[in-house]
């Protein structure tokens, strides 16, 4: 088992499509579902002690669609899914729709990733970014973090930008989680 490691790390990840099947402007936590691998991958993420911090755009709220009570209700299936206690360490949710004051936050922004870095004190540079958008890997980039593109449900015509921004392509979650852990020893 790798040592425990501690330190201003911390992994930044996408919700939708990356860490649960994304629907449109998902309100109904009896829809959640898991990204195959995303369980496993999770678990052993949270044994290395590293804050796991949700960067997320929930556009449905700006645009009416749904709550922010909906959108904490399916956030609280998803950790239950994950197996349940406190998970991730912070949700950063832009809930602004293009056009909204404070849209400046959604993602493609570094804004959420910022916050979080100030908020808890974080090493951008020494951090990840997941995600399974061309936005995800932008947001990252631009913050400073190493990313990673989870090549499980990238949109087809954003595939190639994806992969030429993204520090790394993994093709499954096990794959994504393995190469976070061994840029850390790296690091040691
Ligand atoms: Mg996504």
């Amino acid at each position: 088992m790798p040592p425990a490691i501690m330190g201003k790390s911390a992994v930044f990840l996408d919700r939708d499509d990356t860490l649960i099947e994304n629907v449109p402007y998902l309100g109904d936590p009896n829809k959640v579902k898991l990204i195959p691998g995303a369980s496993s991958a999770i678990a052993e993420l949270r044994r290395s002690k590293l804050p796991l911090i949700i960067i997320s755009n929930q556009s449905g709220v700006g645009r009416g669609l749904i709550t922010k009570e909906q959108v904490r209700s399916v956030d609280a299936r998803m950790e239950e899914l994950l197996g349940g206690g406190k998970i991730f360490t912070h949700y950063g949710h832009c809930y602004a729709a293009p056009g909204d004051p404070y849209d400046d936050r959604r993602k493609p922004s570094p804004k959420m990733l910022q916050e979080a870095a100030t908020t808890f004190g974080l090493n951008l540079k020494e951090s990840f970014m997941v995600g399974n958008r061309l936005s995800d890997v932008q947001a990252g980039q631009a913050a400073g973090c190493q990313t990673i593109l989870l090549n499980l449900r990238v949109p087809p015509e954003e595939l190639e930008a994806s992969v030429q921004i993204a520090s790394f392509t993994a093709q499954d979650w096990s794959s994504a989680k393995d190469w976070i852990l061994e840029q850390l020893t790296k690091a040691k």
